[in-house]
């Protein structure tokens, strides 16, 4: 396991570092997106700053993305194996319960709604957020 990890790191030219290998192995296992809160909560080894850096790394190279969110804080969730630093692909469906708050990328392929923009304007992103129950708490 450690060596695929490493392996993402090389694919995406990040150095690896162990707290880069830990916060990869917890959004792996985790499955849901997770908030800089929970990894400070997850790795006290580790102080906030270098969490916060090994967050954006991860950002900038593809690893992970930003989902928006009403509450405020930033929520980040695994990229397509797809993704590279200049070809993020985000086009994908959010969904976030209402019950435990945990917001999850729904990666399956699907159709986005085609929305029709003022003349002149340019669309670089959708953000689509469902929310409701997740099957754990339905
Ligand atoms: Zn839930
Ligand atoms: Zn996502």
């Amino acid at each position: 396991m450690q060596e695929n990890l490493k392996q993402i790191l090389k694919n995406h030219s990040l150095r690896i570092t162990d707290c880069r290998l830990d916060v990869m192995q917890y959004f792996l296992d985790e499955k849901n997106a997770l908030s800089q809160g929970d990894l400070e909560n997850r790795f006290t080894e580790y102080d906030r700053v270098t969490l916060y850096r090994t967050l954006n790394s991860f950002l900038d190279s593809g690893i992970l993305h930003k989902i928006p969110n009403e509450t405020g804080s930033a929520t980040y969730g695994l990229c397509h194996d797809t993704c590279s630093p200049d070809q993020h692909d985000h086009n994908h469906v959010h969904f976030k319960c209402n019950a435990c708050g945990q917001i999850q990328c729904l990666n399956e392929k699907q159709s986005m709604p085609n929305i029709s923009l003022p003349k002149g304007y340019q669309a670089e992103g959708v953000n689509l957020i469902i929310d409701g129950k997740c099957a754990n708490c339905a």
